[in-house]
């Protein structure tokens, strides 16, 4: 394990646009549930699945019912909404944002809703499934500040005139298409992809690993023969196995806790990102001679 820690270390420290996806494992030890973990909300309940597939057709039959049950949530998701609400970032969420800071991390993607990589201090960041802290017009794509919409009045309404929505994108709900196309242009553009706590079942998120390993357009996948794009390194780290580790789209798997591996690994991409500086900057690297030849 601990030479798998090291190559991603190493790796990240040589890549030249590294992005990260993340899911839902990555808030499990800030206290948020997953949906399919072993604790999983819908694991342990079996109802609250159904629930999920049939708000999005609630918000475009009946806007004003769909705000009364956001807003009027009982059992699973009540709790979910309020450990959200409650949660601070983990270890795994600031060793993405000190990446960010050093440099490597060029962009993180998250499924995830709650805001924690933004409040861990990550600042390049596309919420794939959008976040509790905005309401969204699907109407013109505008997005506003939950904190600056009166829900008073149902269902709360936008400039344009038609209805908000909770930014969050619920299941059988297109992706908003500015994200979706930044999305795309990530996993084209990067040669390290960093995935972490997914489970990589919901698509289309899952699909832009396939979209890094072949450099073919969402749109273009499952048409034709997909070939290997050379120079894109995809790592996992998740708790278990997942679709990309068993097809083969992922180069390999660190398997455990991102509160746990995360930090280690970005502790060591530092060091090697000194020793990289040292070996390419003349300067560096004669003083690091200089220093060999003294005590040597
Ligand atoms: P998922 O529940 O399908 O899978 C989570 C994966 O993370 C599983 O493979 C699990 O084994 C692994 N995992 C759990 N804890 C881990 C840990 N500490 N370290 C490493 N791995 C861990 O989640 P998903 O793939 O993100 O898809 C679920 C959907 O539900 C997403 O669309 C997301 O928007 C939404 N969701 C979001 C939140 C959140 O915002 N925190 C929470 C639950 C669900």
């Amino acid at each position: 394990m601990d030479s798998l820690v090291r190559r991603a270390a190493y790796e990240l420290a040589r890549s030249k646009h590294a992005i990260a996806l993340t899911g839902a494992g990555m808030s499990t030890e800030s206290g948020i549930p997953d949906f399919r973990g072993p604790q999983g909300i819908w694991t342990t309940d079996k109802k609250a699945e159904a629930e999920a597939y049939r708000r999005y057709q609630l918000f475009r039959d009946d806007a004003r019912a769909y705000w009364e049950e956001m807003l009027g949530l009982r059992g699973t998701y009540r709790a979910f909404y309020e450990e959200i609400r409650k949660a601070e970032p983990n270890p795994g969420h600031y060793a993405l944002a000190d990446l960010e800071a050093l440099g490597v991390l060029k962009c993180l993607i998250t499924q995830n809703i709650d805001g924690l990589h933004r409040k861990a201090g990550n600042r390049r960041v596309l919420e794939y499934h959008g976040s509790v802290d905005a309401l969204r017009c699907i109407s013109c794509g505008a997005r506003i500040a939950r904190s600056q919409v009166c829900l008073e009045e149902l269902p709360p309404l936008c400039r344009c005139g038609a209805a908000l929505k909770y930014d969050v994108v619920h299941f059988g709900e297109p992706i908003p298409p500015d994200v979706m196309t930044a999305s795309e242009e990530e996993a084209l553009r990067c040669d390290l992809m960093f995935v972490c706590g997914t489970s990589a079942v919901v698509y289309p998120f899952a699909g832009l690993p396939g979209i890094a390993r072949s450099g073919a357009r969402a749109s273009l996948l499952g048409l034709s023969v997909i070939s290997r794009r050379p120079g894109v390194t995809i790592i996992e780290v998740n708790a278990d196995p997942t679709p990309l580790t068993r097809e083969g789209v992922s180069d390999y798997l660190i398997r455990g806790k991102t509160g746990e591996i995360l930090p280690g690994i970005v502790e060591e991409a530092k060091r090697a990102c000194s020793a990289l500086a040292a070996e390419n900057d003349p300067l560096l690297r004669d003083k690091a001679g200089e220093e060999h030849r003294r005590q040597g």
